[in-house]
């Protein structure tokens, strides 16, 4: 029960509370946690200086016993009577508030953690090979990102400009990507470091990450096939990944643990796990407004633990904000699919739309969002958020010239 007038419900109730970072107009972003349409200031209702910061980093630095006493308090104030008088002062509206990149980005790694997008994309990338590669059932493959092109959801993406190169052309260009995609993702933010030389184990996951977040890792699929090989993705996807504003902690995920696949061959010692390891999120993606995919995280191959542990087995260190997506949510059904080079057959099926419009891959002006929710501890559901991009025109001329300033075509 809460004082708050929440609808029964609502995705964002007593149960959830992710924090994020805010700021209502003029004053400086802060750490707050979300409940219904409001958002809370944490600086303020808990007198502590550690909220008044424009990241959660700070906080999440103080680890997990922290973590689980400051849920607990905001829980109490949020639910007994006799906090309303005290805190409802410093729960703001938030369509009044501007919504800030939650934490600051330490390192930024993607994984591909998908069986099945990992097939789709095997089949479209390598046609008449095996659709997986020998090593990705024995390891959960990744790559370093750019955690400086991480960017909070609403901001928009220009499209981007890079080499490419059609099969049957003799020589690569140079010019706006001409596949732009996206990724339907999750990430996990590791609350607390580890040092070098030090693995983190599977069992470990919980201590060291705070929670989760929807990620869009935007794609030019024609830059990533000519660039790809063989070191891996690079410009085709670096040039901005977009993430939920709000972190839900793994506090409030307590029933949406699920059994993940059955894996074969079983993975190597420091890769075992057993029982409830993987998570059932749900996402929804919409493109300009239309449901055009609904991928199930319940499907992935390799769990957040599997991935942290492989990422630090070789005594890699991590940071307090460091973020490792799990690469695109795919499921098993063609609707399933979190990205467009899969619901599209390579672009060869484009998408119709309702409005009567096609689709293989995005176009200036389109708007993609992907928002989510987890099951709740009482049957009912929580929310991830959304995160939700507009593509804008590429800089430059179509040659890939850029103009002075002012003479943008
Ligand atoms: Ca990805």
């Amino acid at each position: 029960m809460t004082w708050l007038d929440l609808p029964p419900d609502g995705l964002f109730g007593i149960d959830n509370l992710p924090y994020g970072v805010f700021s209502p107009s003029g004053d400086a972003p802060r750490v707050g946690v979300r409940v219904g349409e409001q958002v809370l200031d944490l600086a303020a209702a808990l007198d502590d200086p550690v909220f008044a910061r424009p990241s959660l980093n700070a906080f999440m630095t103080q680890g997990r016993t922290r973590w689980t006493q400051v849920r607990a308090r905001v829980t109490e104030l949020l639910t007994d009577g006799r906090h309303q008088r005290a805190t409802a002062p410093h729960l703001h509206r938030l369509e009044d508030m501007r919504l800030h990149l939650p934490f600051e980005v330490a390192d930024y790694v993607d994984f591909y953690a998908s069986e099945h997008h990992a097939t789709n994309l095997g089949r479209l990338f390598r046609p008449g090979g095996d659709p997986l590669t020998p090593n990705w059932k024995h390891l959960p493959i990744g790559y370093h990102g750019r955690a400086g092109t991480v960017v909070v959801s609403g901001t928009p993406v220009v499209r981007p400009r890079g080499q490419r190169k059609s099969p049957e052309a003799a020589s690569p260009e140079f010019g706006p990507t001409r596949r732009l995609d996206i990724e339907a993702e999750v990430g996990f933010v590791v609350g607390t470091g580890s040092r070098q030389g030090e693995p983190v184990s599977v069992a470990d996951f919980r201590e060291r990450v705070f929670g989760v977040c929807l990620v869009n890792d935007w794609s030019a699929r024609d830059l990533q096939a000519w660039e790809y090989v063989p070191l891996g993705p690079f410009l085709g996807k670096s040039f901005a990944t977009s993430v939920s504003a709000w972190v839900v902690p793994l506090d409030a995920l307590d029933a949406a643990w699920t059994s993940p696949p059955a894996r074969d061959p079983e993975p190597l010692p420091y890769l075992a796990d057993t029982g409830k390891q993987g998570l059932d999120l749900n996402l929804d993606v919409h493109l300009n407004g239309h449901l055009i995919s609904s991928p199930p995280f319940a499907s992935m191959y390799w769990t957040g633990a599997q991935m942290l542990a492989h990422m630090t087995a070789n005594g890699a260190s991590t940071r307090t904000g460091d973020l490792y997506a799990s690469g695109t949510v795919s499921g098993p059904h063609a609707d399933e699919c979190g990205s467009l080079i899969e619901l599209t057959a390579g672009g060869a099926k484009p998408l119709v739309l309702p409005d009567g419009s096609t689709r293989a891959f995005l176009e200036d002006g389109d708007e993609v969002t992907v928002n989510g929710t987890a099951p709740g501890p009482r049957g009912g559901r929580i929310g991830l958020g959304e995160v939700t991009g507009r593509i804008r025109p590429a800089l430059g001329d179509a040659n890939g010239r850029i103009l002075p300033a002012g003479h943008e075509s």
